[in-house]
């Protein structure tokens, strides 16, 4: 069961090395002068597994396939008239999505754990920063436009993030 949890590695500006248990995986952070494979890091999660895997929780279930992501990416772009010039879906730690000064838009896999509401929120959201990049008010009377309710999607993404983020 334990060697089934798939383990992320991460380097990092540290000197010791860390391991954790989050949402259906094994982290471990390492120093720079270290690499993934040396025996030092293998041993070291060798050591640990055993303890951390029992206390991994399971994956959420999927809501929202990767592809109603990015067809709710494609469908609000036409709506709201922007086209970004790329779209990516990426595992995140800390942030559901991002828009890069030079339109391309991230978007966290994780997403899909989201009920679909507010995975429509954060696409609409980051389509909003191509017209504007920031959070002023010209930004949220853009959102407005598409989700009249976006203040209330906000609150209940807070409380989602409660539960799916609660380890990281
Ligand atoms: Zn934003």
């Amino acid at each position: 069961m334990s060697d089934e949890l798939p383990i992320k590695i991460y380097r990092q500006n540290r000197n010791t090395m860390m391991m954790r248990a989050t949402l259906g995986a094994i982290e471990v952070f390492i120093p720079h002068k270290l690499k993934p494979t040396d025996k030092r890091v293998k041993d070291f999660i060798a050591q640990h597994l055993p303890k951390l895997a029992p206390q991994t929780p399971q994956t959420p279930p999927e809501k929202v396939s990767q592809a109603e992501i990015l067809r709710l990416v494609k469908a609000y772009s036409q709506q709201m008239n922007v086209t970004p010039t790329r779209v990516s879906l990426r595992d995140m730690r800390r942030k559901w999505g991002s828009c890069s000064s030079l339109g391309s838009i991230t978007l966290n896999t994780r997403l899909s754990w989201l009920e679909p509401i507010l995975v429509e929120y954060i696409v609409c959201h980051e389509l909003a920063h191509l017209i504007e990049l920031n959070h002023s008010p010209a930004f949220w009377a853009i959102v407005e436009r598409y989700m009249p309710d976006y203040k209330a999607l906000i609150q209940q993404l807070r409380e989602a993030e409660k539960a799916l983020w609660k380890r990281d």
